[in-house]
């Protein structure tokens, strides 16, 4: 069994749209950044390569490249799956906190975990999705942003 962590966070701006978990979630704020910004597959994306020991999202997908512009991060995430399949791994479970003052993230965590689940081709009762706010204080509490940390177990194929 190998263990992976994933982090990440993305500002919340007026313009765009807000999706966390493959959902797009009605809200007046959005998330920036280069591809759709969704946090919440990014760090369980980084969660899963760390565990296999390989290079972070921001190396294999870099925010520089035109090529994953608006790229819907189940795609990526898509990607992952195969490089570690093609690796010999297989994914065990994922479990992320997002923390985030506001939307409510609870009406949308079933379908979050379908779409995660479709993706890594894992069944949606290996997944864990919580939410929490930061009380008021810092960045993510005045709502200047969103954050998630993700944590994935993987195992060899063969049981290594
Ligand atoms: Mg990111």
């Amino acid at each position: 069994m190998r263990v992976g962590i994933g982090y990440d966070v993305h500002p919340l701006v007026r313009g765009r749209k807000l999706i966390l978990g493959g959902v797009h979630i009605p809200h007046p704020m959005g998330l920036g950044g280069h591809s759709d910004a969704d946090l919440l597959l990014h760090s369980m994306g980084d969660a899963l390569l760390g565990a296999a020991g390989k290079k972070d999202i921001g190396s294999l997908f870099p925010d520089n490249d035109p090529k994953y512009e608006g790229i819907s991060s189940l795609i990526l995430l898509t990607r992952i799956f195969q490089l570690l399949k093609k690796n010999g791994y297989r994914i065990n479970n994922l479990d992320a906190t997002l923390v985030a003052e506001e939307p409510k993230i609870s009406p949308y965590v079933h379908k979050m975990k379908e779409n995660i689940a479709r993706a890594l081709r894992i069944q949606t009762d290996r997944i864990g999705i919580k939410a929490t706010t930061s009380e008021k204080m810092g960045f993510l509490g005045k709502k200047k942003a969103i954050c998630c940390w993700a944590v994935a177990t993987i195992q060899t194929v063969s049981g290594e």
